[in-house]
């Protein structure tokens, strides 16, 4: 799950790492009182989950508290585009007012579990501002990453390093230290998959700041935070994915048109391929689970048929602890309250299969069997050509 950058520096504040002070504004006099409470100066600035907000013009500098008020009313409710948001942007729900800061160095920094050590990872660049990936591509020698042994934690021989990597010196260092290891803390009391500071900025007086913060947290933890779960913001995800998570389903929207229904993720990870090894392109990926319900089925089939974009279905099960024939009377559920508007190709194997087939058959509805994977995927492919 991710946070807006509103949200991340309040955690950050909890964690006492320096942030400038900031507040969301409610209306636009409520940007121009805060802009003034700030000595006449903000930053006025779109919160949605995506980067790169400052060159799309989710970013503003208001020289006086009437521009706030003005750049406030712009922004809420614009749609902006970024590198980031794809061409359909992403509408904006929230203003957030920051105090502006003079800034004398942008430096980039983010902690992340690194899959190919398993550990925690710091990476540090003197390039801050811009993009991490066009900095990795162009010099990634100027990337450093010092992993973090988990029994120890962040030591303070490896904060120094990074610090000293950052080029600082004198009291910017010695600040980069604690604000690297209130920050490593927050990583791990929080269960943090990521988070990025871009930029972490040097001030004029010499103070360390996170201008900028990106936090996304390790899903299956949440339970354990119902601060941060408070924070979800469901303007920021996927419609179809929000209603598949209230049934418990793994969905993830894809931009494809074939629909694929599947029990287990590594079969759907298999469907997915073997639809593309076929030519086809899959809508989703859906893994309805080991002990799903008729009813979940049902869900899950109207969730897949609501998107526009998916001209043919293809139901892959394995009927393991999963019975055939629970999900033949799901997809015909399904087939009577929402109708099937599309070639829908069943492929099912395992426990009850007999049963299930002969549901699908006697259904009354055109349901394409598919006598193996390979034929089910070349029929599914074949019904959108
Ligand atoms: P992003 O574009 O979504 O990453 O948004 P950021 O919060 O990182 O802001 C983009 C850029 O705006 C930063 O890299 C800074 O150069 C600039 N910026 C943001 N806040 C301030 C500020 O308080 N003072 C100054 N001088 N520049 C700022
Ligand atoms: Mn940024």
């Amino acid at each position: 799950m991710n946070i807006h950058e509103y949200q991340a520096k309040e955690l950050l504040r909890q964690y006492k790492v320096a942030t400038p002070d900031g507040r969301v504004a409610v209306d636009a006099e409520n940007a121009r009182q805060i802009t003034k409470e700030f000595g006449g100066q903000s930053v006025v600035k779109a919160q949605i989950h995506a980067g790169g907000r400052g060159k799309g013009g989710g970013v503003k500098f208001a020289k006086n508290p009437d521009e706030a008020a003005e750049l406030f009313k712009k922004m809420l409710g614009m749609t902006l585009v970024t590198h980031q948001t794809g061409a359909e942007g992403r509408k904006v729900h929230t203003v957030f007012i920051s105090n502006p800061v003079d800034i004398e160095k942008e430096l980039y920094l983010a902690f992340l579990v690194d899959r190919g050590s398993s550990r925690i990872t710091l990476m540090a660049s003197t390039e801050g501002g811009v993009e991490i990936e066009e900095v990795a591509e162009k010099t990634p020698e100027k990337i450093v990453k010092v992993v973090i042994d988990p029994a120890i934690g962040l030591s303070g021989f490896q904060a120094r390093q990074a610090a000293f990597a950052l080029g600082l010196s004198g009291d910017a260092f010695k600040k980069a230290v604690t604000f690297l290891q209130n920050l490593y803390r927050l990583f791990v009391e929080k269960d943090c998959a990521m988070v990025e500071i871009n930029p972490l900025v040097i001030t004029k007086q010499g103070d360390v700041v996170a201008l900028d913060a990106k936090i996304g947290f390790d899903d299956n933890a949440l339970f354990r935070h119902p601060d941060v779960l408070a924070y979800r913001d469901l303007n920021e995800e996927a419609p179809e994915e929000v209603e598949a998570s209230k049934f418990n389903l793994n969905f993830i929207k894809l931009d494809g048109n074939i629909g694929c229904m599947v029990n287990g993720a590594g079969l759907a990870m298999g469907t997915m391929d073997i639809i593309k090894y076929h030519g086809g392109s899959p809508a989703n990926f859906l893994d309805v689970g080991g002990g799903a319900t008729e009813e979940a089925v049902k869900n899950a089939f109207r969730i897949i048929l609501g998107d526009k974009e998916v001209k043919a279905v293809l139901v892959n099960i394995f009927g393991g602890i999963m019975r055939c024939d629970i999900v033949a009377n799901g997809i015909v559920k399904a087939a009577k309250e929402i109708g099937i508007t599309v070639p829908v190709v069943v492929r099912l194997e395992g426990t009850n299969v007999e049963e299930g087939k002969k549901i699908l058959a006697e259904s009354g509805y055109n349901l394409i069997v598919g006598n193996d994977l390979k034929d089910a995927a070349e029929k599914v492919v074949a019904s959108v050509k």
